[in-house]
């Protein structure tokens, strides 16, 4: 099989064009705080995948996770000192519980609703880093070293970033993704990685809570903002577009639908902007089908995410074909799968329109 180098090796949950936009009009401190969240960002450091895919069907041990976090100590070096293992008892600090909590409800998800046994689906170690250097307006999956990277914030405009967990999911999926679909990190593929992050982060939030499609709040970012920002999280699937809208971070720029798709260089060519399309998508699917969301909808995302089909190069329209293949393996006895996953496609514009409705009947 042919290796693929990827030009990323870090994934930053804060986008750069919001970092640009608080260097561009925020105060010195402001300004400082954003360049050096943005060095994460624009990060480029070659890293060479595993060869190959290892789809392991073996289950050698009772799945559990194992989880290892550290602590940088406000240095910016990695991995820091090991501040809490599996299995030993809460401490003190906030941000490593929430790292190892928000950890474990990731496992779980990934275990218990699809079957799958951690990153590399064999149990590999759950690893998190908090504290990272100061100031630290960002949180980041090191593909290096297979970790998490939790800033703290600046307390000024963000918050520690492990306040919220769907944000912990987020980059633990980019771990998943870069084993299972290898996808470049770049315009559509890029950005479908993106949204891919952010489906599974809302679905490990959504788990936490027991709560059904209609509960979820659909937010990514929820609760990292300080009171001085205008705006409610980083990015909305079920309004893309209107997370947030502020004089320093700018406004949201995510489109819903392919009529917004923006071609740009910026931002690896949109990945965090064009991932609306296909993240509003889902949400369309999960509160069609109702429900929890993980049950339908992110059944048929994950059989599709790991279908051996994906390709560094899988578009838009390649992963809407994956999920109506496997809507249709899914299919229950009233056939609805199928029909919410093409519905939503056509919603967003990544597929045209097939049909008209055939049951306008005679309307009074
Ligand atoms: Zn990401």
């Amino acid at each position: 099989m042919q290796q693929h180098i990827p030009r990323h090796s870090r994934y930053g949950i804060v986008p750069p064009y919001i970092l640009y936009s608080i260097a561009n009009r925020g105060t010195r401190t402001q300004r400082q705080h954003a360049l050096r969240a943005l060095q994460v960002a624009l990060s480029t450091h070659p890293t060479r995948q595993a060869a190959g895919r290892r789809r392991s069907i073996q289950r050698t041990q009772s799945p559990t996770p194992r989880r290892t976090i550290y602590d940088a100590h406000h240095s910016g070096r990695l991995p820091g000192k090991i501040v809490r293992k599996e299995g030993q008892a809460i401490g003190s600090d906030s941000a490593t519980n929430e790292a190892y909590d928000g950890l474990g409800w990731s496992y779980r998800l990934y275990q218990q609703k699809f079957g799958r046994n951690s990153i590399d689906n064999q149990g590999q170690t759950l690893k998190a880093t908090v504290h990272y250097s100061s100031d630290y307006n960002n949180a980041f999956w090191d593909e290096r070293s297979k970790r998490v990277v939790f800033g703290d914030g600046d307390g000024d405009l963000f918050r520690r970033f492990t306040v919220a967990i769907e944000v912990i999911g987020h980059e633990l999926t980019h771990g998943i993704t870069a084993y299972e679909a290898d996808l470049d990190y770049k315009g559509q593929s890029g950005a479908l990685n993106e949204s891919i992050s952010d489906v599974f982060g809302s679905l490990i939030k959504q788990f936490s809570r027991g709560q059904t499609a209609d509960q979820a709040d659909w937010l990514i970012g929820e609760g990292l903002f300080t009171h001085k920002v205008q705006g409610v999280a980083l990015r909305s699937l079920k309004a893309p577009g209107t997370a947030y809208n502020d004089p320093i971070l700018g406004q949201d720029p995510q489109p819903a639908t392919m009529d917004g798709y923006i071609e740009i260089e910026d931002d690896d060519g949109g990945v965090h902007t064009n991932s609306g399309i296909p993240n509003h998508a889902f949400y369309l699917v999960a509160t069609a089908l109702g429900g929890y969301a993980w049950e339908k909808a992110g059944h048929i995302w994950y059989k599709a995410m790991t279908d051996s089909a994906m390709g560094p190069q899988t578009t838009f329209k390649d992963f809407a074909n994956l999920t109506l293949k496997q809507a249709e393996r899914l299919q229950g006895d009233e056939g609805k799968e199928r029909e919410a996953v093409q519905q939503a496609w056509e919603a967003v514009k990544v597929l045209p329109h097939k049909h008209t409705s055939n049951e306008e009947s005679a309307a009074d």
